[in-house]
């Protein structure tokens, strides 16, 4: 008897972000369910509390690095990950949290924080780029839905998706 073959594993991770960009993914009403049937979510906190065990096949990494323990996650998600998809302007340039990096961000701390010295923070926001190899990013903010859909799509059937890949890392 043929053995049926596993279904690909699809994690979602979200570091320093609105949650708008894995909203599009939830947006996507009848394709998602069809993607749903394609491959077995992993990871996806904006829709279920279940979280499976890596490796995944397919990583999407919302939102920018911020902190120390971003920055040891974000690796963490890598070691775990075959294929890794940055998703929208957080992820893949730092988003509006990376105007900190043009000031001081102890003193925005300072103004902000009642107890600033109970926050742990890096002094910049930076893309997942930066940190880890990335395969393919999708810019945007948010993203657009339809383009995750193909990026998607060409990962699931094997095909190399049509936008640029990105594999520089600066670390
Ligand atoms: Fe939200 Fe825009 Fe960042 Fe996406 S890129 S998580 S929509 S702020």
């Amino acid at each position: 008897m043929p053995t049926r073959k596993k279904k690909p594993k699809l994690a979602v991770f979200k570091f320093a972000s609105c949650d708008g960009c894995q909203l599009s993914l939830l947006d996507c009403e009848d394709e998602l369910l069809v993607l749903a049937d394609a491959v077995r979510i992993a990871s996806f906190a904006e829709a279920s509390s279940r979280v499976l065990r890596g490796p995944y096949d397919i990583s999407l990494v919302e939102g920018s690095i911020t902190t120390p323990h971003d920055a040891e996650r974000i690796r963490e998600v890598r070691a775990q990950s075959r294929v890794l998809v940055t998703i929208g302007a957080c992820a893949t340039a730092g988003g509006v949290q990376a105007l900190r990096n043009f000031r001081d961000v102890k003193e925005f701390a300072r103004i902000v924080y009642a107890r600033p010295e109970y926050i742990d923070t890096l002094a910049t926001s930076t893309p997942i780029a930066n940190h880890v190899k990335v395969d393919y990013e999708l810019r945007g903010c948010p993203i657009d839905k339809r383009q995750l859909l193909a990026v998607l799509s060409a990962l699931l059937s094997d095909r190399k998706p049509s936008i640029a890949s990105h594999s520089v890392c600066v670390q």
